[in-house]
């Protein structure tokens, strides 16, 4: 049941956070200035590749210590968002990127915890944003649909604003949408963003996605169980971000839980897969951050690894330099 699929976690387990100190790594770098506000920080090594998990919560719950699905990556002067689940406009701005500042949105499923904060990104990075170019969208086959029927639900809106009142620009809230299927998708001033397929049970397709950018590279896992795909189109890649559930918790709290864990990875199983990958840096999202699931993943992997926590940069060059938020 696609309803069934992504799991709910509760706030109580999300306090355990494993890395407190404001700036821990696995080799760092000099930073290239201090980060006055937020975490994005100009680098002056200009091909390193920037990740910054801003939702890393999991499943539909409304939960106020890891917002919903979404990261943004920085590459170059470009800027790329994947997913947009709750918080994610609010996150955006906490670390200092300015919400009409994103036009390129790419979605790994449609389930709602990936997807529910596009309305704002869309409506606010426009009306509020000064965006004034197109939102470009991808995602698996509805994603145009969807957005589609968005401009419809908005129309009031969109009208008064564009033809009625403020007299915004029009083409700031048209949306390009994009359905894709796998391989490379966008590639722009060296930044190449590859789709490729995921394994999230009934939830077909579901993609995750993989970011090159001046020989530095991400995988982004998306929701789903062990997926051999993933594997290959991760190979050689320096940082993975993998989701991760914990049956135990699952098991304790839903009904229906061993369809939930059926359509997610254990910790165990994500140490397999970053054993196998082997990413200079494994992370987790989308999923709790607690010493369990740490402890659990141990079992099967002895490498780098950082468990899921909101706002978490990950500047990935010569050495990968991981920035805990400190507003
Ligand atoms: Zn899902
Ligand atoms: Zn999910």
């Amino acid at each position: 049941m696609i309803k069934n699929s992504c799991f709910a976690l509760s706030v109580g387990w999300l306090l355990l956070f494993l890395g407190q100190a404001g700036h821990s790594s696995v080799g760092e770098v000099p930073r290239a200035r201090p980060a006055a506000s937020g975490v994005v920080v100009e680098s002056e090594a200009p091909n390193n590749l920037k990740v910054v998990l801003l939702g890393t919560g999991a499943g539909p719950l409304v939960n106020l210590q890891q917002f919903g699905a979404s990261t943004l990556i920085e590459a170059g002067s470009i800027r790329l968002l994947f997913d947009c689940g709750r918080g994610a406009t609010t996150r955006l701005t906490q670390v200092g990127v300015p919400v009409g500042s994103i036009n390129r949105l790419f979605l790994t499923h449609l389930h709602s915890d990936h997807v529910i904060q596009i309305p704002d990104l869309l409506l606010t990075g426009w009306a509020g944003g000064g965006r004034q170019i197109p939102l470009n969208v991808w995602g698996p086959e509805g994603t145009q649909d969807m957005m589609d029927h968005l401009q419809q639900a908005f129309a009031f809106d969109i009208h008064v604003r564009r033809d009625v009142d403020e007299k915004l620009p029009a083409m700031g809230i048209k949306v390009l949408s994009h359905d894709i299927t796998q391989g490379v998708v966008f590639e722009e001033q060296g930044v190449k963003v590859t789709a490729f397929l995921v394994d999230h049970g009934p939830v077909k397709p579901a993609f995750g996605y993989r970011v090159d950018f001046g020989g530095h590279s991400v995988v982004l896992s998306g929701d789903t169980r062990v997926s051999e795909n993933l594997v290959q189109f991760a190979k050689g890649v320096d940082v993975l971000v993998h989701e991760v559930v914990d049956p135990q918790v699952v098991r304790a709290r839903s009904p229906n839980a061993e369809a939930i864990i059926a359509h997610h990875t254990t910790p165990e199983q994500a140490g397999l897969v970053f054993a196998r990958v082997k990413p200079r840096l494994a992370v987790y999202s989308h999923a709790a951050n607690t010493e369990n699931i740490m402890m659990q993943t141990r079992k099967t992997y002895a490498g780098p690894l950082q468990g899921a926590e909101d706002m978490l940069t990950i500047e990935i060059g010569e050495k990968i330099d991981v920035r805990h938020f400190r507003p």
